[in-house]
């Protein structure tokens, strides 16, 4: 079946022109009309403009262009401003915000001849763990839609795992691309801080979000990626450093390759995610691959000083948000407070007001030093541990989740309980690191994911190191029950 095959596959039939970009945006939008009612896993779906992108990607392809993703369709995060197109951001408060512009991740696929289908349902604003806290509702897993697809990238997961489209976009901030692509068994890459533009992404904690790509492999990631990354003098804080051909570093060998298992993250270890694991860890090895175990002390701080640092962004940020300059504006204000403390009110959901309250608190004259600048110092030390073990290692592995997908609604009230889900993943965040799930096992019949660390840029490593390990594996062509 064509949802089946790889991009590489896909680009091959497209260029011998078995098949026409037309046809293939069809047959995607086919299953994302029978397949979304049940997953809610896209916001909105555009099907006439992915059409017409279609037939004037065959129109390129036909005028002799050609490219990985000429004619392949995605799915882009909610996040991200597409021009004329709905960007919610998953709340209230943009519901009816139609973006003037696209985004550079947009932008840059587009000019690739990808096709965009539609837009992904995602946590409000980003700031989740299960795709729960969207003003569009929950996000099933295909898996099992009684449980979570993980967040805040969930739909965009859900999307990829169900084939709904062969890669989406997502972003990272402390685990939004990494944990959903475990939980749904994808994999997802969320690359170096500064890699690829935050132009055109709505912002959550400016230092810490990130965009990335989900795909079944890391072979199809890699074309997107490639896509996708490079200086933009729109974002100041965009790397202005040659991209390597991460496709063309895919078959480099393993051997010698030295990853370090990371210490702190096993121990307490549910035996079967460990058992799961230490048999990647196993097929790394085998793959020519030397492991030694890593300390990383400060490593543990990672959940906390995240829920200093992210909130205090998110409610600079999130202040732009006003009912004046964009989005929801209350009914009939008595006056200026009113407008302002309604529309907030009305537009915001709970978690993004909880956020919202903490960061201002943490940035408030008396607890600036005792949180916002401790914490920016733990952060420090954090950054200091990762850059000594990359001193004496290629790569770094632990588990990405502590469990794997939880139901709808068991953590939704708890949230010190839910923010223990990116526990494994923040780490990485902080420190600007690239980053990588694959799955690599089941855990109750649902998919589990391995995570490999790499230092600054080490994108092309980790997707070599990746598609070595697929190559050997097969737990990435799984697909679930039904949505093969
Ligand atoms: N789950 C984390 C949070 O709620 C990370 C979210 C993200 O990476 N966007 O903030």
């Amino acid at each position: 079946m064509l949802h089946n095959r790889s991009i590489g596959e896909l680009a091959e039939s497209l260029a011998r022109k078995e098949i026409s970009s037309v046809e293939l945006t069809r047959h995607f939008l086919a299953r994302i009309e029978a397949m979304n009612p049940t997953l809610n896993a896209l916001i909105t779906v555009t099907a006439p403009q992915a059409l017409a992108e279609a037939a004037a990607a065959d129109r390129r392809r036909a005028a002799g262009e050609h490219g990985p993703l000429l004619g392949i369709p995605l799915i882009h995060k909610d996040i991200f401003c597409t021009d004329g197109v709905r960007t919610s951001c998953g709340s209230r408060m943009l519901d009816s915000f139609v973006a003037p512009y696209d985004a550079t991740v947009v932008e840059r696929l587009k000019a690739a001849g990808a096709v965009t289908l539609g837009k992904a349902n995602m946590d409000e604003f980003a700031m989740g763990s299960s795709n729960e806290t969207s003003y569009y509702g929950p996000v099933r897993n295909p898996w099992d839609p009684a449980r979570v697809p993980g967040g805040s990238s969930g739909g965009s997961a859900a999307s990829v795992a169900a084939r709904l489209a062969p890669f989406a976009t997502g972003t990272d901030t402390g685990g939004s691309i990494r944990q959903p692509a475990a939980l749904t068994g994808i994999t997802g890459i969320k690359p170096t801080y500064g890699r690829v533009s935050r132009y055109g992404m709505i912002a959550f904690a400016s230092s810490l979000d990130q965009a990335g790509v989900f795909a079944r492999s890391a072979a199809d990631a890699a074309f997107a990626l490639q896509a996708m990354s490079g200086f933009d003098p729109r974002d100041s804080t965009s790397v202005d450093a040659p991209v390597p051909d991460y496709a063309g570093t895919l078959d480099a060998p393993l051997a010698g390759l030295r990853i370090g298992l990371l210490k702190e993250f096993f121990e307490g270890l549910e035996p079967r995610n460990a058992a799961l694991i230490e048999a990647a860890i196993g097929v790394l090895r085998g793959l020519g691959a030397v492991t030694r175990e890593v300390s990383l002390p400060s490593l543990p701080l990672s959940v906390p000083t995240y829920y200093v640092v992210a909130p205090a962004e998110c409610s600079s940020n999130l202040s732009r948000f006003d009912g004046v300059r964009y989005g929801h504006r209350c009914e009939n204000p008595k006056d200026l407070a009113d407008l302002y403390q309604r529309s907030r009110g009305e537009g915001f959901g709970a978690e993004v007001k909880r956020r919202i309250m903490t960061g201002t608190y943490v940035l408030s004259a008396g607890y600036f030093d005792a949180y916002y600048l401790k914490a920016q110092k733990v952060r420090q030390l954090i950054t200091d541990d990762f850059r000594r073990a990359f001193a004496e290692v290629d790569l770094l592995v632990s588990p990405t989740t502590p469990t794997p997908a939880f139901g709808i609604g068991a953590k939704v009230d708890d949230p010190v309980t839910m923010y223990l889900n990116d526990i494994y993943t923040i780490g990485a965040n902080l420190a600007g690191l690239p980053a990588l799930s694959a799955p690599c096992g089941f855990v109750d019949g649902l998919p589990m994911g391995v995570q490999l660390i790499g230092p600054h840029f080490a994108e092309a490593r980790l997707l070599n190191a990746a598609h070595q390990y697929q190559r050997a594996t097969d737990w990435h062509r799984r697909a679930a029950p039904g949505y093969a």
